[in-house]
């Protein structure tokens, strides 16, 4: 009786040794995804990488790839003012004003703008292409 009653226990706990393992295995590759996968962006220089920026003073828009956007931080082009609400600012080049923010591009002419001005959606200037609502 008691040599049946330990046989169950054990594996009992086998059971709970297995999947302790495979939670950390789980976990373990999420890790190395996330380790992975973090440095790669951060390198990217590509077009396709490029994310849209307008100036909220002139209206100047760029488009800045995550390697040029660690380079304009780099290069102190990162404003002090760029803490408000959260959000990054750059300098603009054509007004020198910390006033670029993250914009959206219009994909029907390229045009690049800041979705949303005074708390309300701002249309392509060029085409009335309305920017999508979660910007
Ligand atoms: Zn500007
Ligand atoms: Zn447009």
């Amino acid at each position: 009786m008691a040599t049946a009653q330990s046989q169950v226990e054990e594996s009992k706990r086998g059971l709970v040794v297995k999947i302790g393992v495979a939670v950390l295995a789980i976990l373990g590759a999420g890790y190395f995804a996330f380790l992975r996968g973090n440095p790669e962006n951060e390198q990217l220089d590509t077009p396709e990488s490029a994310a849209p920026y307008a100036c909220r003073s002139c209206g100047h828009g760029m488009l800045v790839t995550p390697a040029e956007f660690d380079r304009l931080l780099q290069q102190g082009a990162m404003g002090a003012d760029g803490a408000e609400r959260g959000r990054s600012a750059l300098r603009c080049p054509k007004c020198q004003k910390m006033a670029i923010r993250r914009g959206v591009r219009c994909p029907k002419d390229g045009q690049i703008f800041l979705p949303v001005k005074d708390g309300k959606t701002v249309l392509c200037p060029q085409c009335k292409w309305r920017p999508p609502e979660n910007y």
